[in-house]
């Protein structure tokens, strides 16, 4: 394990998962892990960690690229088929965490700033963390849905 690795929050959650201690995790595909939000300001808010720690999308093999992608898919595909959204927005930044992770966002209609970034509602994230039975049973909606397209 590097230093970046040891100090690396996305590595906590995988570390987690691999201990079976990680109550977000939905699934795992070969490439990455499937994990409700710890917020849910967005209903339905949730992320895919790629399961090595690797800073950038374009350092990571051609094949691993085009799988993280459809695996990105099949998970966003879960995520309308459980909470019909109005539009779904992805982003991919690593600034903060330098470990390649997928926010997948559902937006709604019923949003008055859904023609702009979800992150503008960051302040209020926080507030919107969920606790662990509502955790659970977000984490069985999506796996349910999740297993209709596997
Ligand atoms: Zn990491």
């Amino acid at each position: 394990m590097t230093v970046s690795e040891a100090s690396c929050m996305i590595c906590d959650q995988i570390t987690l998962w691999k201990n079976g201690q990680n109550p977000y995790f939905i699934h795992e595909f070969d490439h990455s892990i499937f994990v409700v939000g710890f917020h849910q300001f967005h209903p339905g808010y949730s992320l895919l960690l790629l399961k090595d720690h690797v800073r950038e999308l374009h350092e990571l093999d051609a094949k691993v690229q085009q799988g993280l992608f459809a695996e990105l898919m099949v998970a966003t595909q879960a995520i309308v088929d459980t909470f019909h959204p109005w539009k779904m927005n992805h982003s991919c930044y690593g600034n903060l965490d330098p470990h390649v992770h997928w926010h997948i966002f559902p937006r709604y209609e019923s949003d008055p700033e859904r023609h702009k970034h979800p992150w503008i509602h960051s302040p209020e994230f926080k507030r919107h963390a969920i606790d662990l039975p509502t955790t659970k049973e977000l984490r069985q909606r999506i796996k349910t849905s999740l297993d209709k397209l596997l």
